[in-house]
């Protein structure tokens, strides 16, 4: 037995197996039972060969296009894929240790790239990559289409405790907490947003220990205590047996947000559309159950997983375009236009592992290159290509275009030529429904400043506040050393959003938020304060978004943003912002 002393946030005494979430590096570990370990190396090898018909296709497609010898690249991955020290070795990891094979991959993965580190050899260097990239592939393909947290906890044997080294707002609005008893985390405080949700949910949690992902071991027997601040370790059978007793009562107490479609409003009235933020078209039905009323994000890059962008042909984007619309017609669909990085062409066959399942959001996306319109600019004939294919599904319900990483009005003037001569490229069979809207995300400070000169020449704008706070407070997300520093409260971060927002009001075209902060139970409130009203999210986020949007009160929220954007450092934000809201109460849980 061994006790950890955190901050207690939200009541509860619960006790379960634990389950590890490290988030930095996206992978979780968790314990199988022994009765599932067969099935666990099933679904290994399944990857295995799903994770080969893909790198064949793949080289098949390369070799035809671009020549036999830069399809040996993926030949090279093809027998990576069966090196025993990768797969093989990953299921070693699992029937010794009882562990699920996305960790026994990663693992593995650590193992033979220590060694690699060690040799001098660039050629060797170089295969680092590729193993990364296979390993990546593996992992992603081990749940299939499922993949994000919440799919991947469903396969859990309850009951659970969930122990993270961080957990934002968004995985916590995701989970069944039916299955996960309560959590614990390195990070946090009481004023941490997650707290809140956890209060809000009624769910037990004890956040700041420091270390306490690292030291608790997958599967081991965890206590975790909401008033006393305490975590422990192999709890003794009293005190297991005593919090077992007092679990069920815990659960019954759960609010839990149900998914209703339509319109929501606030308590005073306000109307807030809440849309959902999707990769594929397959996620149009999570989106639909979830009650979205739209698809305010689309992010198209994740249709290339595996291949460089100009492997992606005209009729596939067009084919997956239109399910997406048709399914979701008559609700709106906003396709973002690739958001590609130009190392993903500069070295497509290293770095062909596009698809950002297997790369932490920041390091996909937290480059300041060739990048989103830029890329599109420079390579206008992938770029036209996509736009066709986005003409072309528009025919089939309200399609809208959106162009990412805009920095000027530069950028939407050239995007808008290339429009136009897709257009024209089309022809008479072009589009029946005219042309869509295009519009542009507001992700890079400039683009924030010019809001009001950028929206005379869009037909709407939709806030991508994950790059945007990075690069207003050019703070790297990725980098621990400053992490801590990425604060969607700082004054500079709030002020530019106002600027944006005021910039499409004055030039009457909508305006939505598409970032992580939509999902935060505090920070969604004070976006409808600041008069947002719409807002676009990860499908599994929508209920929690519902009942929080339903709990507050707009007008209240509008007085408490005037102050918020008067005052000087986060924390005095914060202070206030998290007083006045447990005042009004828009919380339940959260008073205390
Ligand atoms: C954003 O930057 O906020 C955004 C929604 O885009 P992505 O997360 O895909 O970079
Ligand atoms: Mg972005």
């Amino acid at each position: 037995m061994e006790r950890l002393k955190g901050i207690g946030v939200s009541s509860g005494r619960v006790v379960g197996q634990a389950l590890v979430a490290i988030q930095r590096t996206q992978v979780i570990r968790f314990p199988v039972a022994p009765g599932r370990v067969a099935r666990e190396l099933a679904a290994l090898e399944r990857s295995r060969t799903r994770s080969r018909g893909q790198l064949q296709q793949i080289r098949d497609r390369i070799a035809q296009r671009k020549g036999k010898e830069l399809a040996a690249i993926f030949d090279a991955q093809l027998l990576l894929l069966d090196d025993p020290l990768l797969v093989g070795r990953a299921a070693a990891i699992v029937a010794e240790e009882r562990v699920n094979a996305e960790w026994a991959v990663e693992r593995a993965l650590d193992e033979v790239a220590e060694v690699f580190s060690d040799i001098a050899d660039p050629y060797l260097h170089e295969r680092k990559g590729d193993l990364q990239d296979v390993a990546g592939r593996v992992r992603m393909n081990i749940r299939g289409e499922k993949g994000g947290a919440r799919d991947l906890f469903r396969d859990l044997e309850a009951p659970c405790v969930l122990v993270a080294d961080e957990l934002a707002p968004s995985v916590v609005a995701q989970l069944d907490w039916n299955r996960i008893r309560g959590f614990a985390t390195d990070a946090g405080s009481r004023t941490y947003h997650t707290a809140i949700l956890a209060r809000s949910l009624g769910v037990t949690a004890v956040v700041g220990l420091r270390d306490v992902s690292r030291r608790i071991p997958p599967g081991a027997s965890v206590l975790i205590d909401g008033d006393s601040g305490d975590v422990v370790i192999d709890p003794d059978p009293a005190l297991r047996l005593e919090a077992e007793a007092a679990a069920p009562r815990a659960r019954a107490q759960q609010p839990r947000p149900v998914a209703a479609a339509g319109p929501v409003r606030t308590r005073d009235g306000v109307a807030i559309a809440l849309l959902a933020n999707i990769e594929r078209s397959d996620d149009v039905a999570a989106a639909l159950d979830s009650g979205a009323e739209g698809i305010g994000l689309y992010r198209s890059e994740f249709l290339l997983a595996g291949g460089p962008p100009d492997l992606a042909g005209e009729d596939e984007q067009y084919e997956e375009y239109r399910r997406a619309v048709v399914q979701m017609a008559p609700r709106p669909v906003t396709i973002r236009t690739f958001d590609i990085d130009e190392r993903q062409l500069a070295r497509p066959l290293v770095d062909s592992a596009l698809d950002a399942r297997w790369f932490p959001q920041g390091e996909r996306a937290g480059h300041a290159g060739l990048r989103g319109i830029r890329f599109g600019l420079a390579h206008p004939a992938i770029f036209k290509t996509q736009l066709r294919a986005l003409l072309r599904a528009a025919a089939h319900g309200p399609l809208r275009i959106l162009f990412p990483f805009v920095s000027s009005v530069q950028d939407v003037r050239a995007a808008r030529v290339l429009l136009a001569e897709a257009l024209g490229e089309l022809g008479a069979p072009g589009i029946a429904g005219g042309t869509p809207a295009a519009g542009v995300m507001i992700e890079v400070p400039s683009a924030a400043f010019t809001a009001s000169t950028l929206a005379r020449e869009t037909d709407f704008f939709t806030i991508g506040t994950n790059d945007l706070i990075q690069y207003t407070l050019a703070v790297d997300r990725t980098d621990e050393r400053v992490s801590d520093r990425y604060e969607p409260l700082h004054p500079a971060v709030l002020r530019l959003l106002r600027q944006v927002r005021r910039g499409a009001v004055r030039r009457g075209i909508p305006v939505s938020v598409c970032g992580e902060v939509a999902t935060d139970p505090v920070l969604l409130p004070l976006l409808v304060g600041c008069g947002f009203t719409e807002f676009s999210m990860t499908p599994g986020a929508l209920p929690m978004a519902r009942h929080v949007v339903q709990e507050t009160n707009a007008a209240e929220m509008a007085r408490i943003a005037a102050r918020v954007l008067t005052l000087e450092t986060v924390d005095e934000i914060e202070h206030y912002l998290l007083e006045a809201v447990d005042h009004q109460s828009v919380y339940d849980g959260a008073r205390r």
